[in-house]
């Protein structure tokens, strides 16, 4: 009997021991720009605010359902500095970043995915993001990047920013539009941040 409660005992502590490893993670979910900073280009026709919003809001429910905590940097359409949303995630431990951008480019014919990184510790999260989005756009492979960016260079934990396809170009901006295919860019993150992260 008593080796019996010893070994419920000892299981118990490896119960709390394994529970963290295995408990959902925050995933911060920075919507690009929005209220007076449309993004992308000035006069640009497709506001880049609005679907990196609605990529954001479509990524926040997946990982929901797979149990993730979420935070947004913002969840309408209003003007969040940058120093701002590096503090939000920064306010969160065991969280990892992915801010969502829509790319424009002067050269119309220019059209793909970028994704970007900066620290050593987000290069394998950037990479699972990129072979995820790139499978699913079918668009061209425009390469993970290691760049500065102010909000992937100032945020503590893993940060990835993903260029989810260019405005600019009359195709791959039209496919951006539809509901249907933002979802598929919505899955296509969450499967990245998933097969990493549960
Ligand atoms: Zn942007």
């Amino acid at each position: 009997m008593r080796s019996f409660q010893r070994l419920l005992s000892g299981l118990a502590c490896w119960l709390i021991f394994l529970t963290p490893a295995f408990a959902a993670r925050t995933v911060v979910i920075d919507a690009g720009h929005g209220g007076i900073d449309r993004g992308g280009v000035p006069g640009q026709r497709l506001a880049e605010k609005l679907y990196t919003l609605d990529v954001a809001q479509r990524l926040r429910a997946r990982l929901q359902r797979a149990g993730f905590t979420t935070v947004m940097t913002r969840s309408n359409d209003t003007f969040v500095g940058l120093r701002q949303r590096c503090a939000i995630a920064n306010s969160r431990r065991n969280a990892i970043f992915i801010s969502i951008h829509f790319n424009c480019a002067p050269r119309e014919g220019a059209c793909g995915i970028e994704t970007y990184y900066y620290s050593p510790g987000s290069a394998s999260l950037a990479a699972a993001v990129h072979r995820e989005v790139v499978r699913t756009a079918g668009t061209p492979d425009r390469n993970m990047r290691r760049r500065g960016f102010y909000v992937i260079r100032n945020t503590r934990s893993p940060a990835v920013l993903a260029e989810l396809g260019f405005l600019s170009n009359r195709q791959e901006g039209r496919r951006i539009t539809s509901g249907s295919y933002r979802q598929q860019l919505a899955d296509a993150l969450a499967r990245a941040i998933i097969s990493k992260y549960r």
